[in-house]
């Protein structure tokens, strides 16, 4: 014996993630993996946040697509993807109909599209669409490792990370147009206006005020669709199993009511029962709007800046129904016009209302992953967008007449469906606003409505040491794979701190 001390083995890093949403699950997957002490405090009996399902039909989320994300999430924890979850590629991505007449399907090939689009509404509106994916891969192409797979990074910074030399990519993304006027440049059939425009949804927004930046979601979708075998909440089980496998521990029915600052800095959280945590850093996943208005503690509330109702992105009235369907047939992603798309947006964002022929969305779940006999009942998700005013309305008594007038768009568009009230079970915003404190019922955090918008949605490293945020309320944004993106970003910051590191702008591999 040389008379030194025995090395005392390293305390490993306490992290407590608050939600087990998408944020919350690759945000526990990623610090588990490296050696953390992973503790994830979920209030739900289950995983997967919005992505949920009622009655057996897929309530959330059911367009999964860069699948990319979670193949790298896998693959850094040594594990395949496809092992875990059967995704098959969707090859029409979507079918549309119009309430006015005329029917579209959109193909994962790029050419067939085109001449679908051709048969539909001429030769001059397929050159536009062949037109308008060259755009929107080009955007994509200059904002996927600069926006989408890094940590929030100001103007001036989104500059930088492009390169000076790229500014006239920079210029292309055209954040200072609107989506819809941008779409202008390509479709002169207001069809296919609203068909594209509606891309803006996705992450809660109208395409009247999004920037035509967010046409980039196109390519996203044209790179690929994918249906998942048993449904979408398949990826959340699949992604806690994946953590627990790293060594993370989940409690579900434990609601966070505090997060713990002393000397500073966050320092675990407190239980709803009372019960205190220790850590030694935080990762909230639920709306970072929560902190704000004081729903985690007065000491958490400067941690990140509050969502005016104002800048709220959509929410939605949903029914997750067995029923059978007639008369249309419908493919696994549906979408159902009616004329007067502006109106749509006015109501929602201006009127806080919802219009009287709103744009209907069915999801008809069996359908592309196994056979629906004739006549008989299938499981269908329908979705209309709604005001994000949950937490100063109550929605529930207007459901009915909802039904009523979204029966009678489809009904416009061949479509009938025995929807009996009994077997349909509605969410409306203040449902949504009560599984998602602080979000109103807003699905999709803050919407990046302006040239700007985009970059008021605060990134995942807040203004009290050890507290980070990962899910779609923060940035790069909403849907599964964004939202899964935080996580993975503030995992890497929360590691980057904890070693002391002075890396700024962490950036996460984009294929190439
Ligand atoms: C109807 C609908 C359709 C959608 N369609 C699509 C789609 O097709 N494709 C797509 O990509 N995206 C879609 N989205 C959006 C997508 O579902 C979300 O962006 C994503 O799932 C959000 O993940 P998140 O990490 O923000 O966590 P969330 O899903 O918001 O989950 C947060 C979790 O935190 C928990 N939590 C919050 N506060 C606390 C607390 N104090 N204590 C303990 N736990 C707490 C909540 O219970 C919840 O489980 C849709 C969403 C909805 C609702």
């Amino acid at each position: 014996m040389d008379g030194a001390l025995p090395a005392r083995p390293a305390r490993r890093d306490r992290v407590v993630v608050v939600g087990a949403g998408m944020g919350g699950l690759a945000a526990a997957v990623d610090l588990a993996r490296r050696g953390a002490e992973v503790t994830v405090l979920e209030r739900a009996a289950v995983s997967g946040g919005k992505m949920r399902q009622v009655n057996g039909v897929d309530a959330g989320p059911t367009v999964f697509t860069m699948r990319w994300i979670f193949e790298g999430l896998f693959a850094e924890a040594g594990e395949r993807i496809e092992d875990s979850l059967d995704l098959i590629p969707a090859e029409t991505l979507a079918r549309h109909a119009w309430r006015q007449g005329g029917r579209l399907d959109l193909f994962a090939d790029i050419p067939r599209s085109a001449e679908a689009i051709g048969e539909f509404a001429g030769a001059a509106e397929a050159r536009g669409y062949l037109a308008f994916c060259d755009r929107a891969r080009d955007i994509h192409r200059t904002l996927v490792g600069s926006f989408i797979a890094a940590e929030r990074p100001s103007p001036l910074d989104l500059v930088n990370r492009v390169g000076w030399g790229r500014l006239d990519a920079l210029v292309r993304t055209a954040p200072w147009r609107s989506m819809w006027g941008a779409l202008g440049d390509h479709f002169r059939d207001p069809r296919l206006r609203q068909l594209f425009g509606r891309y803006a949804t996705y992450t809660g927004c109208s395409p009247f005020l999004a920037p035509a930046t967010l046409m980039l979601i196109a390519h996203v979708e044209q790179d690929g669709v994918w249906l998942v075998r048993g449904g979408m909440v398949r990826v959340a089980q699949a992604l806690r199993r994946l953590a627990e496998r790293q060594g993370a521990r989940f409690r579900f029915g434990a609601h966070v009511a505090e997060i713990l600052v002393e000397g500073g800095r966050a320092r675990g959280v407190v239980l709803a029962d009372g019960e205190r945590i220790e850590a030694d850093a935080v990762v909230f996943n639920g709306d970072v709007a929560a902190l704000a208005r004081g729903m985690l503690g007065e000491a958490a509330r400067p941690a990140a800046p509050d969502t005016p109702d104002a800048g709220r992105s959509l929410s939605a009235v949903t029914w997750c129904a067995h029923v059978p369907t007639a008369g249309f047939p419908l493919l696994h992603h549906n979408v159902f016009f009616a004329e007067d798309y502006a109106e749509e947006f006015d109501a929602v964002f201006r009127r806080r209302d919802i219009c009287a022929a709103p744009t209907v969305y069915i999801c008809a779940q069996d359908r592309g992953t196994g056979e629906v006999a004739p006549g008989e009942a299938e499981r269908l998700l329908l979705l209309i967008n709604a005001p994000p005013d949950g937490d100063r309305r109550d929605f529930a008594p207007q459901v009915p007449e909802l039904a009523q007038r979204t029966l009678a768009l489809l009904r416009a568009c061949g479509l009938e469906l025995g929807l009996q009230e009994a077997d349909a079970v509605p969410t409306t915003p203040t449902g949504f606003a009560g599984l998602f404190p602080a979000s109103g019922g807003a699905l999709y955090g803050r919407a990046g409505h302006g040239a700007t918008g985009t970059f008021a949605r605060p990134g995942g490293v807040t203004r009290v040491p050890g507290l980070y945020c990962a899910g779609g309320s923060v940035h790069p944004g909403a849907g599964i794979p964004m939202a899964a993106m935080s996580g993975r970003l503030a995992a890497a910051r929360v590691l980057e701190d904890r070693a002391g590191g002075l890396r700024r702008g962490i950036a996460l591999p984009v294929p190439a």
